[in-house]
C-alpha cells in the first residue's frame, strides 16, 4: 500500500478519536448526554469503515482471502442488527442488564482477539505478552458481566451467594490461569491456552457471584473499565501486524473507556461509602440480618389528603427511585412540582447516585421530562435540609432511603442513604410490600411520620395532580 493511503487512513481514525473524545464530552451532562451516544456511534461507524481499507491496495485488489472478508460482514451484519435490535426493544428500566450484556460482549471480543493474536503471534513475545494480559482481562470481563446480566435480569439471586474457602479457591484458579499463560507464552505450546481461558472465565464467575444485589453499579462499572483495559492492550498487540493503524485506534478507544469507566467505578464505590477492594472480595450483604422486628404498621393514605398536606408546606422534597423509573412517571412528577410551585411551595429533587438501575438514572428522567437541572440536589447537598422540610415525597425508591444503612449489623449498614426519615411528613409511593433490590425490609415504612401512598407512580402521582388541581 502506497503511504498516501496509509496516511489518509491513519487521519480518519484520528477524526474519529476527536468524534470519540466530543462524545465522552457531552456524555457528561443529561443535556448533552443524547449527542454524545449519537457522536460515539458515528466515531465508531467511522472508524470501523476506514479499517476496510486497510483490506485493499492501490490497484483495488484484496490483500486477504475473499472469505476472511465475507466472514467479516458477517460479524458486523451479526453483531450491528442484534444491537440495534435489542437497543430498540429493551425497556429503559432494563438497560442496566443490557449495558451488562454488551459490556460482557466487549471484554469477550477482546479475548477472542487475544486468542487469535496469541494464535498467529505467539513467538514474538511482546505482541504475545500485550495478547495474555488482554486474554487474562477480558475473559474476566465477559464472564463477571454474565454474572452481573444474570442477577440484573433476575434469573439469579441478586443476593451475595458465598461458597465455602471462597477466597483460597478465587486466589488458586487465579494464579493457575495466569501461570497457564505464561507457559504458553514462554513455551509457545498451545497446550496451554484451553486451561488458560477456562480458568480465567472460571474467575470472572467466581469473583462476581459473592456480590451483592446493592453493589451492582460498582461491578458494572468495573467490568466496563476492564474491557476497555483488554482493547486498549489489544490494540498494542495489533500495532505490530498489518491492522497497525486499527490498533492504534482501539488503543486510544479502550483507554478512553477505561479511564472513564475507572472513574465512574471509584464514584459508585463512594456512593456505597465502600472500597472496590471491599465491594470484590467481603461477600457484603451475605449474611441476612435476624432478630429485627418492624415496630409499628405500614399507614395508607390518600392522594387527596397527601394533596392538602403538600399545598400548605414551605418546602417539598422529592426522592425518587426505581419505581419512578418502571412507571415511566416523571412527566406527572414533573406536572406535580409545576403545580406546588404555582402554589408558592418550593420543590427541590433529591437524587441518591445510585438510585434506579444505572448511575445517573434519575438525572437522565428527570431532564428528560424537562425538570430544570438546579432543582436537582445530590445527597450531601440535601441531607441537612431534611430536618426543616415540612414533606417529603418518595416515589418508588426504597433502599436509598432505608434507615437500616444506620443500623450495626445490617446488610445496608455504612451505605450513604437521603436521610428522608428525618422531615416532619415522609409520604412514600409504591405499590405494595415490595422490598428494594437488596432484599432488606425498610423500616422506615413503618414510623409515625410515614405514611403510604399506594399504588403504581404513574397513576399514584395522576391522582395526586388531580387533587391538588381541585384543592
Ligand atoms: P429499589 O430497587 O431499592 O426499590 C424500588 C421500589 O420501587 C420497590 O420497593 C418497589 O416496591 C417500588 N416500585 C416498583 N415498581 C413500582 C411502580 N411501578 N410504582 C411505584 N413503585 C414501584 O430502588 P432504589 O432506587 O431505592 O435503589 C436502587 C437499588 O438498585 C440500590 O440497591 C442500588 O444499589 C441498586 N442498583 C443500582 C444501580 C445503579 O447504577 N443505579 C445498578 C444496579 C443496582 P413495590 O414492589 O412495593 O412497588
Amino acid at each position: 500500500m502506497t503511504n498516501w493511503i496509509s496516511i489518509a487512513i491513519d487521519a480518519v481514525y484520528v477524526v474519529a478519536v476527536l468524534i470519540f473524545i466530543l462524545g465522552l464530552k457531552a456524555l457528561s451532562s443529561p443535556e448533552t448526554a443524547r449527542r454524545g451516544i449519537v457522536y460515539a456511534g458515528i466515531a465508531m461507524l467511522v472508524a470501523v469503515a476506514v479499517t476496510f481499507f486497510s483490506f485493499v491496495d492501490m490497484n483495488l485488489a484484496l490483500t486477504i482471502p475473499v472469505e476472511n472478508l465475507g466472514l467479516i460482514f458477517l460479524g458486523v451484519a451479526l453483531g450491528g442488527f442484534g444491537g440495534y435490535y435489542w437497543a430498540r426493544v429493551v425497556k429503559m428500566t432494563e438497560m442496566p442488564q443490557m449495558v451488562a450484556m454488551f459490556n460482557g460482549m466487549g471484554g469477550g471480543a477482546a479475548a477472542a482477539i487475544a486468542a487469535v493474536e496469541l494464535l498467529s503471534t505467539l513467538s514474538d513475545k511482546v505482541t504475545g505478552g500485550l495478547s495474555v494480559a488482554g486474554a487474562i482481562i477480558g475473559s474476566i470481563s465477559i464472564a463477571g458481566s454474565m454474572i452481573a446480566f444474570l442477577k440484573l435480569q433476575g434469573w439469579m439471586p441478586s443476593k451475595a451467594i458465598v461458597l465455602p474457602a471462597r477466597q483460597f479457591v478465587n486466589t488458586g484458579i487465579l494464579i493457575v490461569g495466569v501461570a497457564c499463560g505464561v507457559l504458553l507464552l514462554v513455551t509457545s505450546s498451545l497446550f496451554w491456552m484451553l486451561p488458560f481461558f477456562v480458568l480465567l472465565l472460571a474467575y470472572g464467575i467466581l469473583l462476581t457471584i459473592p456480590i451483592g444485589g446493592a453493589d451492582m453499579p460498582v461491578v458494572i462499572s468495573l467490568f466496563n473499565a476492564l474491557t476497555g483495559i483488554a482493547v486498549a492492550l489489544d490494540g498494542f498487540a495489533l500495532v505490530n501486524g498489518p491492522l497497525g493503524d486499527a490498533g492504534y485506534a482501539m488503543v486510544i478507544a479502550g483507554t478512553l473507556v477505561g479511564a472513564s469507566g475507572s472513574l465512574l467505578t471509584l464514584l459508585m464505590a463512594k456512593a456505597m461509602n465502600r472500597s472496590v477492594g471491599n465491594v470484590f472480595f467481603s461477600a457484603f450483604g451475605a449474611v441476612e440480618e435476624t432478630g429485627v422486628t418492624m415496630k409499628g404498621s405500614m399507614k395508607p393514605i390518600e392522594a387527596s389528603d397527601v394533596a392538602v398536606m403538600m399545598a400548605y408546606a414551605n418546602q417539598v422534597i422529592i426522592a425518587p427511585g426505581y419505581g419512578m423509573a418502571v412507571a415511566q412517571a416523571q412527566g406527572k412528577v414533573k406536572e406535580l412540582a409545576d403545580l406546588l410551585e404555582a402554589k408558592g411551595v418550593t420543590v427541590k429533587f433529591a437524587i441518591h447516585p445510585v438510585a434506579g438501575r444505572m448511575p445517573g438514572h434519575m438525572n437522565v428522567l428527570l431532564a428528560e421530562a424537562g425538570i430544570s437541572y438546579d432543582k436537582l440536589f445530590d445527597r450531601d447537598e440535601i441531607n441537612a435540609e431534611f430536618a426543616n422540610t415540612d414533606v417529603v415525597l418518595v416515589i418508588g425508591a426504597n433502599d436509598v432511603v432505608n434507615p437500616a444503612a444506620h443500623r450495626q449489623g445490617s446488610p445496608l449498614q455504612g451505605m450513604p442513604i437521603l436521610d428522608v426519615e428525618l422531615a416532619k411528613n415522609v409520604i412514600v409511593n409504591k405499590r405494595g410490600q415490595g422490598k428494594g433490590f437488596a432484599g432488606i425490609e425498610n423500616d422506615l415504612f413503618y414510623r409515625d411520620n410515614c405514611h403510604m401512598l399506594y399504588g403504581d407512580a404513574a397513576t399514584a402521582i395522576g391522582k395526586l395532580v388531580t387533587a391538588l388541581k381541585q384543592s
